[in-house]
Order: structure tokens, then C-alpha cells, then sequence
């Protein structure tokens, strides 16, 4: 193989998966990486072995295309690309390691020092101390040996490894406390080398901690509710209320590309598409205008949660945050709150829009959440909505809808159309 590096090392974050949870964390981390890497060129097999998860490429890949897919798998804290090699002796450890050292971080010609090095540093910060003045760096030499056959024990090679790079590298020096390089070597059944550790998201695997249902809008804040969902291990299952014609076939295009760019972090999305324009314009018959906003997301609450409960999720996911909107004041949100049984998650409750806004265009779904295309509420908003709506006078309100409403949330739901993404 051409590759530089035969394996990637996952590594993950261990606390509060000791136990039972650990298997079960393992395991849904080995799915989810085997899921993104589906849609890479190249063959690879993902393995656990003595409590690590190593991705082994079994062809020719592209590196970039590679470590960008594992860095949107929740559960990786970093990415470790391996050099995999036959138990040598440490002779010939000591200089291969050397030699691996050198190609990760060459020396400059012009300087005799090394130039910028490897994309990231083995200590988790995922760059390069940019003190290495003039290519200069500090190391340190970390090994673990699970192969106690080995003759050498893990500190006679730390020292002779050690003193093979200081030989061979003269950009390199020893800093046993805080190095920039952590060369690391793990002697199994193999060994392996490596020295950089490219940062993943965090988080937990998606599967480990069951399903929500998302209310997923066209715009800014719902995609990003769903990200920061799922990083905590949950699978997302989607709803989207469109109200044709009023919203255009552009509109739902739109749901399910910023579905589709969020699935890259979540895994498969079941997309519910649910026409909401009956309900809708009978609210807007019979209802207060200055409540159309409030009653209308009652019913896409209401509707959300028969649909969450059908598919075995536990809750509801919005992009709601405190006081963004009329329709998102601590009293509105308690008033839509109310009609839901299951919890309902907002993920985004802290954050301001600018904060918002950061994460969707890290994420990838800024870009398409700004497009133009009307959603549904834009269209039947007020123009002075209510912000202190009160519980009792919304419920009467709503009881104006009484003749149809209940045949009309029935039929909404017969029109779910599942769009697999
Ligand atoms: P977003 O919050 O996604 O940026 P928005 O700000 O236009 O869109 P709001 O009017 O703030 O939407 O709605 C608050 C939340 O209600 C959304 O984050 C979303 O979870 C849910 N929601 C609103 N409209 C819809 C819809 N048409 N389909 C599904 N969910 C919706
Ligand atoms: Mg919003």
C-alpha cells in the first residue's frame, strides 16, 4: 500500500463507560464509524481489541477523506493514523521509530530544522505547538507493551527509542513533563507507531442513548437542536410541517438536504413529512390572530408527539431558545410545552442567535439554512404575536376549533410521507 498509515487508532473518552456501558459504548461506536466510512473509497475493516478500536485499511484510501469522515463520528475524542509493523527487534525498533519520527515531522533543508510537521500533536491539542521555533520540537517517547514476550519491557524502550531519535533527528530534544510529540508505541501481536492525534467531536455514539423525534424547520436553529442531540449519543428521528401550496416544493428540498447534512453527524434520519395547511388555515379562520403562532406549534407538538411515541422515541427536539422570538418567551414556551406528555428537549435554551450561527456553519447546514424558501409559519405569522401568552385563555381559544380539529389531526397524520435520508 502506498499509504502512510496502515491503521487509524479511535481513541474515546473512558469515564462513566467502566462496566456493562462499556460494551454497549463500543459497540455503537464500531457501527457508527463503520457507517461513516461507508461512503469512502476503500476498503476497511474496524476492530475492538484489547479495549481500543483501531480502523485498518485493507486497500488504497484517501487520507483526508478518511479522517474527515471519522471526525463527525460522536465518541471519538481523537484519530490516531498508525504505522502497523511485524515484531522486530528493538534495534531495528529503534530505528524504524526514528525513521517514522522524521517523516512525520521533516527536517527543513534550508534550516536544518524541521518545517511545520504533522497535522496534529499525540497530546489531544490537535496542532502543533507553534513555539517549535525554527522547526524545533520537544518529544517524548511513550510505549505499552501487552505483549510481555516482548524482550524489552516499556521503559527500556522509551530510553532506547529515545536515544535513537535524539541520533537521528537533530530537530528534536527531550521534554519528559510537556512535549509537543508524543511518540507513541504499542508492541501486541504487532506494533504500532504513531505521533499525531487529529481532534473528533466529543460526545457519545449515536445509538447508545435511544430516539428523539426532531422538529426539524428549513431554518437555522432546528438542525443544529438535532446535532447537539445526537452528540449525546441520541438517534434523531425528524418531523417536518409543510403547508403546500403556500410552501413550495423548494421548501421541503431544502428540510432534506439540512436533514441529509446533519445525518453525516446523526446516522440515517426517517424524515416525517407531514401537510400541515388544513390545520393551519382553520386556525387561522377561527383563532385570535396575535395566537396563531402558539396555537399552530400546540398542534405540531401535539402531532410530533403521536408521531414520537408511534416510533419509539422519548422525546420531542426543538430549536427553540429563550426569548429568540415572540413565540419563544419563557410564557409561550411554557404554554406550548403543555400539550406534551414526553419531554421536550432545547438544546439551544442558552444560546444566541450569533452563538447559533457559529455551530450551524461548523456543522455544514448554515449555508442551506439561509435560503430563502418560505417554511410554513412565516407565512401565517402575526403581525403583533403575543409574547405573554396565558394557558387558560389559549385553551379556550382553541376549543373555537372544536367542530373539525380532531378529524384534522387524523388526516395530517395519514399524509406522513417517510423520507428515508
Ligand atoms: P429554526 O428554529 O429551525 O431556525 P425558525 O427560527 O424559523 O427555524 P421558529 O419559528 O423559531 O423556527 O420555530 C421554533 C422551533 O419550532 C424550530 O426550531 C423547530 O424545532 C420547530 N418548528 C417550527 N416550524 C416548524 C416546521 N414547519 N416543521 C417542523 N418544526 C418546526
Ligand atoms: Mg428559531
Amino acid at each position: 500500500m502506498n499509504n502512510r498509515y496502515d491503521a487509524f487508532l479511535i481513541k474515546y473518552a473512558e469515564i462513566g463507560i467502566k462496566g456493562k456501558n462499556r460494551h454497549v459504548f463500543e459497540e455503537a461506536l464500531v457501527r457508527q464509524i463503520k457507517i461513516a466510512l461507508r461512503p469512502c473509497e476503500g476498503r476497511f475493516s474496524v476492530i475492538r481489541t484489547y479495549g481500543r478500536i483501531f480502523v485498518e485499511a485493507q486497500s488504497e484510501y484517501d487520507f483526508e477523506e478518511v479522517t474527515e469522515a471519522l471526525s463527525h463520528v460522536f465518541g471519538i475524542r481523537g484519530i490516531c493514523p498508525v504505522a502497523e509493523y511485524e515484531i522486530m527487534p528493538v534495534g531495528e525498533l529503534c530505528s524504524t521509530a526514528a525513521a517514522f519520527l522524521q517523516a512525520e515531522y521533516p527536517v527543513d533543508e534550508g534550516t536544518g530544522f524541521g518545517t511545520g510537521g504533522a497535522a496534529g500533536a499525540a497530546d489531544g491539542s490537535g496542532t502543533v505547538c507553534p513555539d517549535a521555533k525554527n522547526g524545533a520540537h520537544t518529544f517524548k517517547v511513550h510505549t505499552r507493551r501487552m505483549n510481555k514476550q516482548y524482550p524489552q519491557d516499556s521503559l527500556e524502550v522509551n530510553a532506547l527509542v529515545g536515544q535513537a531519535v535524539l541520533e537521528a533527528c537533530p530537530n528534536m530534544s527531550v521534554d519528559v513533563h510537556t512535549p509537543e510529540i508524543m511518540l507513541s508505541i504499542e508492541i501486541r501481536e504487532k506494533i504500532y507507531i504513531y505521533s499525531q492525534m487529529i481532534p473528533g467531536p466529543g460526545g457519545l455514539p449515536v445509538g447508545v442513548g435511544g430516539k428523539c423525534m426532531l422538529l426539524l424547520s428549513g431554518g437555522i436553529d432546528s438542525p443544529v437542536a438535532g446535532y447537539m442531540v445526537a452528540k449525546r449519543g441520541v438517534r434523531i428521528d425528524a418531523v417536518y410541517f409543510n403547508a403546500p401550496p403556500y410552501t413550495s416544493e423548494r421548501a421541503l428540498q431544502k428540510v432534506v438536504d439540512l436533514a441529509r447534512e446533519i445525518s453525516v453527524y446523526t446516522g440515517p434520519i426517517r424524515l416525517h413529512n407531514i401537510n400541515f395547511t388544513e390545520i393551519q388555515l382553520y386556525i387561522y379562520e377561527k383563532c385570535p390572530h396575535d395566537e396563531l403562532t402558539i396555537i399552530m406549534r400546540r398542534y405540531m407538538m401535539r402531532i410530533a408527539e403521536r408521531l414520537a411515541k408511534e416510533n419509539d422515541c422519548l422525546g420531542l427536539v426543538t430549536g427553540e431558545s429563550i426569548g429568540q422570538v415572540a413565540s419563544q418567551t419563557l410564557a409561550a414556551l411554557a404554554v406550548t410545552n403543555e400539550v406534551c406528555t414526553l419531554p421536550v428537549f432545547r438544546p439551544l435554551v442558552g444560546f444566541d442567535k450569533e452563538e447559533i450561527i457559529q455551530i450551524s456553519r461548523r456543522i455544514g447546514t448554515f449555508e442551506t439554512s439561509i435560503l430563502p424558501y418560505e417554511d410554513c409559519c412565516t407565512i401565517f405569522v402575526a403581525k403583533h404575536p403575543v409574547t405573554k401568552p396565558r394557558a387558560e385563555v389559549i385553551r379556550r381559544h382553541e376549543q373555537f376549533l372544536n367542530e373539525k380539529i380532531d378529524e384534522m389531526v387524523e388526516r395530517a397524520i395519514e399524509t406522513d410521507e417517510i423520507i428515508q435520508i
